[in-house]
């Protein structure tokens, strides 16, 4: 058994994992992240990094260096809602650094992050090691276990942070009880190849109850298709010309390249969850991220909002972590400042599902008179691109190399 000792073990290399590693590192603070798979490089992640995000990565002095990368900006969302276009949220009034969502692949994202956190001497990053249960002593967590290629590992850590998302084992193995909201949806995820002279693409194509969204990556669209929650089996047995025939009836400009979709193996299934922990904490024990509260991809802000999560975890803990003086206290008070933007987006998601993003043609309907009214107050746009694209309480970096 190999043994390591750490001040901060953090589990799990998502968006929270990242970004709250590279800032404990740049502090000069220890840090092992884990992360059970071997890349970053896995679909099922979302793509978008939004203006407050964004204006992190400025803060950082990361931002020239970041859009440098290839991508997409998103300044004006549309829906296409029964074949009629639709504007949603214009982000051209926010008042942040970048006035448009940058669309990139997240392995992208979390690739770059961890090029420029090796930078740093106290960032350790392993790769396929999967965290398996938590070291206690006495009431306190003291550590991770975790097996690797190598064999089992034990990281000794002053603080373990549990980022390891929506299915997250750190919050079992610590006790921490978690409250669900219901959501009526499911997400099937898959790859369709981009027709010759596609038509402009509106990300959502929603009609009489059927809803998808199309991310364009180089030569196909990622591409999420909702489902009631719980019937991807009965869909099944419904055979894949009729799967195909739905989707297509939706985007009809997807008719040459659909039968690339001739397996179901190519077809994925993501439960969609929203719940959120009671308590985010206990001694030498912290979850942030969707470990602390899953999210829909509803308004696709579960990213943003893991990050300012981290940045937040980051400006409360670095200096006291360097100075081995952090107390149960200073996790409660990152609990306490997170849970009303928490609370406020989880609210948002689970009315919008219930009201709108589902499978029910009724809710179509909804959607489609609600967006005709925003038609005519371009306030509301402003406002819902404020919402989505910065949310509530934006974290600033107050961190700062040592
Ligand atoms: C279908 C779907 C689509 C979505 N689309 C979007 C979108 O477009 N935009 C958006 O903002 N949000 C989207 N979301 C929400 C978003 O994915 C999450 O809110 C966000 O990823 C949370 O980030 P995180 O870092 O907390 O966790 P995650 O991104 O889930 O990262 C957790 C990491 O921990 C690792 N891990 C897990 N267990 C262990 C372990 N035991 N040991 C070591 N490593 C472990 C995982 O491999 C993963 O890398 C979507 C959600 C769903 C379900």
């Amino acid at each position: 058994m190999e043994r390591l000792t750490t001040t901060c073990c953090v589990v799990g290399g998502g968006p929270a994992g990242m970004m709250l590693s590279y800032l404990l590192a740049r502090s000069g603070v220890s840090v092992i992240l884990l992360e059970k798979h071997p890349d970053f490089f896995r679909d099922f992640r979302g793509d978008t990094i939004h203006p407050s995000t964004l204006d992190i990565l400025f803060e950082l002095n990361l931002l020239d260096e970041f859009l440098a990368l290839p991508h997409d900006e998103i300044d004006f969302v549309r829906l296409n809602v029964d074949r009629k276009l639709y504007p949603v949220a214009d982000l051209s009034h926010l008042k942040t650094k970048c006035k448009f969502v940058a669309l990139i692949p997240q392995w992208d994202f979390l690739n770059f992050m961890a090029t420029r956190a090796k930078k740093f001497p106290e960032f350790n990053l392993l790769l396929q090691t999967e965290a398996t249960d938590l070291l206690f002593e006495g009431d306190r967590v003291v550590g991770v276990k975790a097996s690797s290629r190598n064999g089992e590992v034990e990281i000794r850590a002053d603080l373990v942070v549990g980022t390891d998302g929506r299915h997250s084992l750190i919050r079992d193995k610590a006790g921490l009880k978690s409250k669900s909201f219901g959501v009526p949806i499911d997400v099937l995820w898959m790859r369709i190849p981009r027709p010759p002279n596609p038509p402009e693409n509106n990300l959502a194509y929603i009609t009489q109850g059927l809803f998808m969204v199309l991310i364009e990556r180089k030569d196909y669209y990622q591409t999420a298709y909702l489902i009631p929650k719980g019937e991807f089996k009965q869909i099944q047995e419904g055979g894949l010309e009729a799967f195909r025939a739905k989707i297509v009836g939706i985007a009809p400009f997807l008719t040459p390249t659909i039968g690339e979709i001739d397996s179901w193996d190519k077809v994925k299934l993501l439960t969609v969850v929203i719940d959120r922990l009671q308590k985010w904490h206990r001694p030498g024990l912290l979850c942030i991220g969707d470990a602390a509260h899953a999210m829909s991809p509803a308004g696709g802000v579960g990213i943003n909002l893991a990050i300012q999560d981290a940045v937040a975890t980051a400006n409360a803990l670095a200096h006291k972590l360097r100075e081995q003086t952090s107390t149960e206290q200073d996790l409660a008070a990152i609990q306490e400042r997170r849970l009303k933007p928490t609370k406020t987006i989880q609210a948002m998601q689970v009315l919008v599902h219930q009201q709108l993003i589902n499978t029910n043609p009724s809710s179509t309907k909804r959607l489609a008179f609600l967006l005709s009214v925003v038609r005519f107050f371009p306030f509301v746009r402003h406002y819902i691109a404020k919402f989505i694209g910065v949310g509530p309480l934006p974290e600033h970096v107050r961190t700062a190399p040592p």
